[in-house]
């Protein structure tokens, strides 16, 4: 049987739109052999979603997205194949979690001094308790109609430097790398090629990934041109790191985005599933 993997996406535990159990059913009907369920800083939608993964007889990889912060910029990390009870991994997370509902307070005054009330309220009903991004606020703004799309929402008022935009402190590059070790899972860069980077800071962080215990890149987003596959290989084979898969799937029709829609993994790299054990 042939396998598709899609190491990469959002339930309802965080900025996704379908339950974990919808996720599953959805990568299935995709053709997805092997998903991993990777909420930001959150693990909440595991339960839920092995459930459904045994139903429709599918492999769910373990998975979560964490924030953190290096150099005073934000990346993720998925951390895939880990051990979600692993209590290194849990009072890692809950210290995210707990900042991001600091920060929704926070977007939800910010956004009252630009005349938008309601904010708070609004995306915290939206969220049903998962992780509060900021992709609920674009939501909500989007909603009210003080936006046209959600990317207006991140260029007028969420974006770094802008109106509503909260600078927050995530978690250590290499204390999250050591987390998702500790609970056994491979920590991997997710979109590598979003950070506006310049070449030598990009350098940096690569070897600071590496030396800290990293072991993976996406070498293939939802989101991959041929070009951008070939430039996260070269990363890959310059610093050693496996190459992962995944859509970051977040919603159906979304530009494009869909589980299980990736372009091939090149052949000189090694896959992200090679290290699970
Ligand atoms: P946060 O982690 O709270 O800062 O929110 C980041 C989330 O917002 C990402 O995971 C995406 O789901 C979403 N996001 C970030 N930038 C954009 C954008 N330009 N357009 C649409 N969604 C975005
Ligand atoms: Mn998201
Ligand atoms: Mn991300
Ligand atoms: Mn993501």
């Amino acid at each position: 049987m042939t396998t598709k993997y899609d190491l990469h996406c959002h339930s309802t535990a965080s900025d996704g739109s379908l339950a974990p159990s919808e996720v599953i059913a959805r990568a299935k009907k995709m053709g997805v052999t092997s998903i991993a369920l990777t909420d930001h800083d959150t693990t909440n939608g595991l339960v839920e979603a092995t459930k459904a993964a045994i139903k429709n007889k599918i492999n769910l990889i373990p998975g979560i997205e964490i924030s953190t912060t290096w150099e005073n910029k934000c990346f993720h990390i998925i951390g895939l194949n880990i051990n979600p009870t692993q209590s290194a991994l849990v009072n890692g997370i809950k210290k995210l979690q707990t900042l991001r509902a600091e920060r929704t307070k926070k977007i939800s005054l910010k956004l009252e001094k630009e005349h938008i009330p309601n904010a708070y309220e609004s995306v915290l009903k939206a969220a049903k308790g998962g992780m509060i991004t900021r992709s609920h606020f674009a939501d909500f703004l989007l909603s009210k109609k003080y936006i046209a799309t959600k990317q207006e929402a991140f260029n007028r008022y969420l974006g770094v430097g802008k109106s509503a935009y909260v600078s927050t402190i995530w978690a250590n590059l290499d204390d999250a790398i050591n987390w998702i070790n500790q609970a056994g899972g491979t920590a991997v860069i997710a979109h590598p090629l979003n950070y506006k980077m310049t070449a030598s800071g990009m350098k940096r962080f690569l070897s600071f990934f590496k030396d800290s215990g990293g072991q993976g890149i996406e070498v293939v987003t939802g989101r991959s041109t041929r070009d951008g596959i070939k430039r996260s290989t070269t990363y890959a084979e310059q610093y050693g790191l496996a190459a992962s898969t995944g859509s970051d799937f977040h919603y159906p029709s979304d530009q494009g985005v869909e589980l299980g829609h990736l372009l091939d993994l090149p052949k000189n790299v090694k896959p992200v599933w090679e290290l699970f054990n």
